[in-house]
């Protein structure tokens, strides 16, 4: 018989883990797994959806046309080099497949999402994994980890699941250090947390070496609807588009989108919401010895003094109807990653985190 192969590289990317736990006989489960936003979409988004059902026997706008307008007008970015995706997993896809094959390298930090690695050896690409510590983004270690095979850099700003942020000075520092024919990718799926923070545009509109990636599926609530989007240089965006499906987005989806970024006074109110209740999340934690004080994104990392005490401990939140998400697979064993919900979920796991720790003593 005839052996059927796939590419290389395909089989070294493990099949992905992060469905979660499903807790049959549990009552009144609370989801904290995935970093959605607890409220929800913006009810203007909401209400696009349904105005749009009329139209589901219609492929959708194939340019994205409003949509980037949209969000170009809320950030004051041009229209022009946004693209959107399926996700920022598409676009991280897509510079994947455009900018690195065989012999190239990727770079991406030892605790960077996950989709990194997959997608660079989907592409044939050779993911690079640089050092990093759970407290801070280091510039340094990114730098030392480049080559002259160096074709892309990932650095989620603020980073999942440490949480940790540095500052524009150092991102500079990283755009300008790295060689010539390297694109960094700057992720911003979590920026919208962080009070002030630009996710890295205007350094974007100043380089031609960096990409900005964003979501809408964090503080817009959309993640079912899976939109993401990439603004950069208008030579590389040309060249994302060119391997992009005509029709990657659905019309809902789209429309969902354009009415959630233009209601930023929704986007305020959880962004307010979220930073009051991880400041409550940490500090209660860690009145009982659990340290997660790192985040300025919308879910904490709460560390604990061995693997066998973080599985012990996510189990005994799964027998109280709590998921929370194991980061193993990004090289944190001791940790539990805890997405902020509303307040009666922060006070539900902040509490059966102090019975278990209790229970232990
Ligand atoms: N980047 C980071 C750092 C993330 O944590 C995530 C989602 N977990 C993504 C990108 C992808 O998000 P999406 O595809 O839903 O836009």
């Amino acid at each position: 018989m005839t052996q059927i192969t796939p590419q290389p590289g395909i089989m070294d990317i493990a099949l992905y883990q992060g469905g979660i736990a499903h807790l049959d006989g549990v009552s009144n489960v609370v989801k904290l797994s995935s970093n959605e936003n607890p409220f929800g979409p913006s009810p203007a988004a909401m209400e696009a959806v349904r105005r749009s059902a009329h139209e589901l026997h219609r492929y959708p706008n194939t340019d994205h046309g409003p949509l980037r307008q949209a969000i170009a007008d809320v950030h004051g970015l041009d229209a022009g080099r946004i693209i959107c995706g399926v996700g920022s997993d598409e676009i991280i896809h897509f510079l994947c497949q455009c900018y690195a094959g065989p012999g190239d390298e990727v770079v991406h930090s030892v605790h960077g999402f996950g989709m990194y690695r997959i997608s660079a050896l989907a592409s044939g690409a050779t993911p690079i994994e640089v050092p990093e510590s759970e407290r801070v983004t280091d510039v340094d270690a990114f730098l030392a980890g480049c080559s002259e095979r160096t074709k892309l850099v990932f650095v989620a700003n603020p980073n999942n699941p440490t949480g940790t942020m540095i500052g524009m000075a150092e991102i500079e520092r990283l755009a300008a250090g790295i060689p010539p024919q390297a694109i960094l990718v700057l992720d911003g799926a979590y920026a919208e947390y962080v009070d002030g923070y630009d996710g890295g545009a205007k350094l974007t509109e100043a380089r031609d070496n960096v990409v900005m990636t964003r979501t809408f599926s964090k503080i817009y609530g959309l993640g079912g609807l899976r939109v993401g989007w990439g603004y950069g240089p208008q030579a590389i965006i040309d060249v994302l588009n060119r391997i992009r499906g005509p029709f990657n987005l659905s019309g809902t989806a789209m429309v969902a989108a354009e009415a959630a970024v233009r209601d930023q006074a929704y986007a305020d109110k959880c962004r307010a919401e979220n930073a009051r209740m991880r400041a409550w999340l940490s500090e209660a934690l860690a009145e009982h010895g659990v340290a997660s004080d790192t985040s300025t994104a919308n879910f904490v990392l709460a560390r604990f003094g061995s693997v066998e005490e973080a599985e012990a401990c996510d189990l005994y939140l799964q027998s109280q109807g709590l998921i929370v998400r194991r980061v193993g697979s990004y090289k944190l064993p001791n940790a539990l990653r805890i997405t902020v919900g509303d307040e009666s979920s922060c006070r539900r796991v902040a509490h059966a985190v102090g019975q278990f720790k209790a229970g232990q003593r």
